[in-house]
């Protein structure tokens, strides 16, 4: 235990044994543990049961007054979700703030003719004032496709893809707007996913136009854990970018000369889920995968990654094709569809926990440092990082960790009390540096590797 010391004291930590200790998993907050016991597969079995029944979701189905009247069409669909939003406001005093995001998509690829689109949203803001403007955000695509993507009234079931994001994104609603948290969480649906990221893409250039601080976006599209041979029902995989789409020349520059190719911000975030899920037994473990999406797929994380904001993407472990994009039928035997009785609810419902932690987690810890540095005056073997205060002002220290430069996940940790600076006896040429910030209670932000500083 270090001794409390005022902001820029420097503290230099000599080299002797144990002066670090590899990072254990925190200590669970009881309110959060409270919270993902919430979780109900029977209520996201509903969900998803419920957003099937509305024949078809796709983008370019109908949204006239009859059809939303009579249950058919992504109108229908849209307009239940936000039903749902606004039944979980009133049960919290009008807790949430229930928005829509529309817009008129002018014909692309996959939209013929102008269309309609609209995100669906809940925002439970920080109780915090200092801490409020700062979000974390949860999306699943809302709108489903069949083999066609312009059959406007075939079935487009959709249980898995993206029933099963669409009902993480309104479970995680449910459970945690009856808690209080500094930051702001927002629970977001979009549309136009599966026509070219149309609606994700929308939302996170508003966002970056009206400067929202996201700090994270957990995009969940393909979490039903289809019930196949091969299925894992114990893992989910977290997709992160690795150079950020949105680096700059500079980054560039920067990332490639320093080997900070495994540190983008979306990175971190992975990392930081890998951590809740030791915290938090959801049910099901994060597989980090470094990679920004799987083979010849895409989804939302993406358009908010293209907007320079850390977004990683959960997807089962082993898809069935069969049970994706396809006409609901049986040939030579299999069938093909994306039904409900594909999905496993109580998979979902685990996903959702990991989800909700996550959220939660982020949502009570204080703002990441800021400015964080690496000083590189001159050539030392020791390594001094300094960095400004975590700019909400409610972090009571701040922690230093790092790895090996090819090591996948933090191996060190070292808090430094409320000093914003340390000098440590390692050289910065072999490991990856990162600080974070922690309150009182122990619930920690996500790390921010440092910049070089001379
Ligand atoms: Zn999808």
């Amino acid at each position: 235990m270090l001794p409390a010391v005022g902001a820029g004291i420097v503290i230099f930590v000599s080299l002797a044994q144990g002066w670090s200790d590899p990072p254990t998993a925190a200590a669970p907050d009881p309110q959060i543990t409270a919270a993902i016991h919430q979780v109900s597969a029977q209520q996201i079995q509903a969900d998803i049961e419920k957003l099937v029944g509305f024949g078809t979701r796709l983008t370019l189905s109908a949204q006239d007054p009859q059809s939303m009247a009579a249950g058919h069409g992504i109108g229908a669909a849209r307009e239940w979700i936000k039903g749902q939003f606004e039944s979980y406001s009133r049960d919290c005093s009008g807790c949430l703030e229930v928005k829509t995001d529309s817009f008129l998509q002018a014909p692309a690829d996959r939209i013929p003719n102008p269309t309609q689109i609209t995100n669906v949203y809940a925002v439970l803001k920080g109780s915090d004032p200092q801490s409020a403007k700062r979000m974390v955000l949860v999306t699943g695509h809302y709108d489903s496709r069949n083999s066609d993507t312009f059959d406007v009234t075939g079935a487009a079931p959709g249980a898995n893809d993206d029933g099963s994001g669409t009902a993480v994104s309104l479970e995680c609603a449910r459970v945690l707007s009856k808690l209080k948290f500094p930051a702001t969480i927002i629970f977001l649906t979009v549309a136009g996913e599966e026509q070219g990221l149309n609606g994700s893409k929308h939302f996170a250039e508003m966002a970056r136009q009206q400067g929202w601080d996201i700090e994270a976006v957990l995009n969940n599209d393909i979490v039903g854990g289809d019930r196949n041979s091969g299925q894992k029902t114990d893992v989910v995989r977290v997709f992160s970018e690795g150079v950020p789409v949105a680096a700059t020349d500079a980054d560039v520059r920067r990332i490639r000369s320093l080997g900070g190719e495994n540190d983008s911000s979306s990175r971190e975030l992975a990392r930081y889920i890998a951590e809740v899920g030791k915290t938090y037994l959801a049910g099901v473990s994060p597989m980090l995968i470094f990679r920004l999406d799987r083979y010849l797929r895409g989804g939302d994380h993406y358009s908010f990654n293209q907007q320079g904001y850390a977004a990683v993407r959960f997807t089962e472990y082993r898809e069935d094709f069969n049970h994706q994009h396809q006409n609901v039928r049986t040939e030579g035997g299999v069938e093909y569809g994306d039904l409900p009785r594909f999905v496993n609810f109580d998979y979902v419902a685990n996903v959702a926990r990991l989800n909700a932690a996550t959220l939660a987690s982020l949502a009570s810890a204080p703002a990441p440092p800021a400015n964080v540095r690496l000083l590189t005056k001159e050539l030392q073997n020791d390594s001094t990082l300094r960095w400004d205060s975590s700019p909400d002002g409610r972090a009571a220290s701040y922690e230093v960790l790092w790895r090996s430069t090819s090591s996948p996940d933090w191996e060190q940790i070292k808090s430094t009390g409320n000093a914003n600076q340390i000098t440590l006896p390692e050289s910065k040429d072999n490991v990856i540096f990162a600080v974070r910030a922690v309150d009182k209670e122990g619930h920690h932000s996500l790390p921010v590797v440092p910049i070089p500083a001379r």
